[in-house]
């Protein structure tokens, strides 16, 4: 079995180019499936297209499973590098100072290496009462793509007792994230020349009238206890193809931030009545919002548990972008599910990326000490 501890393992999936588009990360996961098989792991992958697969990876229990596989989740693609110039290696692995540089060093292989090195570890225990699954995905950053594919493939998702989505989050152990919401708002007119703009129908007057019912958006509910409120934000607005024509087309791209409790198909019916029939939406991304209750038995114990192992803070926060957890656990039917990973939250997607070395460290021995209590 790989002696590789987390960082070198960090290290070794940086290696990998695995920015999306295109992801490529079949390679990358072929490594990791290489580290995983000797030890006793069960490899399956899901196709996603040329060089791109989801891996399930299963350490089965010895004997029969006394409860539920206890899931350990991923992804393995990154962002782009950006129009900045990077002062490190994007992809070498590179350590010094105390820090692990390179793409996806934060978001998160990092996140990916300690689930991969605790559950290793796992495997030299002389009996587990449950299943230990990795699911690491390809195409998260695009839209939960990978996943979203391994959710209509229920004989190979299988299912969860619990799970750990290993994201950004300096350590802290989180209790979920807000839902997404994104589209495109197209409104339709009727060009004319410019000279005679009493012939057409200008798309941008409706376009103004819908951003001007949204800025004063009222989701008609108070702000959430853990989450505060949802929110809408206006990103962009194109419109007209020259200054001497009447524009026959108007799109403007909204982003909804939702929380727990709210219904992302009930915000849709409410922003389609405010905005009435001049707009026809067009839904970009969908994901719910994700919390586990902080009283659950299992959340309580592996929040308290982490806290004490890293020394991180077990707030009630919870993160503000969304991930794969949205569709996972859905997906698996609500098992408790904690967001907690070494990567520096502030790091994310950053020119210069980088994660300390003893924050990985430290989410491996709190990774391995949960999955040791929880397949006991
Ligand atoms: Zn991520």
């Amino acid at each position: 079995m790989s002696d590789m501890d987390a960082v070198a393992i960090t290290a070794g999936l940086v290696r990998f180019d695995t920015i999306n588009p295109p992801g490529n990360e079949r390679p990358c996961l072929d490594w990791v499936a290489g580290l995983l098989e000797p030890a006793g792991f069960r490899i399956e992958w899901q196709e996603l297209g040329p060089d791109r697969a989801n891996l399930i990876a299963t350490l089965p229990a010895t004997g029969s499973a006394t409860r539920a596989p206890l899931v350990l989740s991923g992804h393995v693609d990154t962002v782009p590098l950006g129009q900045a110039e990077w002062r490190v290696p994007t992809h070498e692995g590179l350590i010094r100072d105390g820090r692990i540089w390179g793409r996806g060093t934060s978001d998160m292989k990092s996140g990916v290496a300690a689930c991969i090195r605790a559950a290793l570890d796992m495997a030299a225990l002389p009996a587990r009462a449950a299943d230990l699954r990795l699911i690491l995905s390809a195409g998260e950053e695009t839209g939960c793509d990978g996943v979203l594919a391994l959710a209509d493939a229920p004989a190979l998702l299988g299912e969860a007792g619990a799970m750990i989505v290993a994201e950004p989050t300096d350590n802290r152990p989180l209790l979920g994230h807000k839902g997404a919401l994104w589209m495109h708002l197209h409104h339709r007119g009727v060009t004319a020349h410019g000279s005679m703009p009493e012939r057409g129908d200008n798309a941008i007057f409706k376009a103004c009238a819908t951003v001007a019912t949204l800025r004063d958006f009222d989701f008609g509910i108070d702000p959430h206890p853990v989450m505060g409120p949802p929110t809408l934000n206006i990103g962009t607005l194109h419109a007209g193809m020259n200054t001497n024509s009447v524009p026959d087309l108007a799109t403007i791209g909204i982003d909804i931030r939702s929380v727990e409790g709210q219904s992302n198909a009930d915000i849709l019916a409410a922003v389609a009545a405010a905005i009435g029939p001049d707009a026809e939406i067009e839904t970009l991304t969908d994901m719910a919002a994700v919390l586990t209750p902080e009283d659950d038995p299992w959340i309580a114990e592996t929040r308290a548990l982490c806290a004490e192992i890293t020394g991180a803070s077990a707030g009630r926060e919870t993160a503000m972008y969304f991930t794969d957890a949205s569709v996972l656990k859905t997906a698996f039917g609500h098992p408790p599910t904690l967001i907690m990973g070494p990567g520096p939250m502030a790091m994310a997607h950053q020119t210069d990326e980088y994660c300390e070395t003893t924050l990985i460290e430290d989410c491996t021995r709190a990774y391995a000490e949960v999955a040791r209590r929880y397949l006991a």
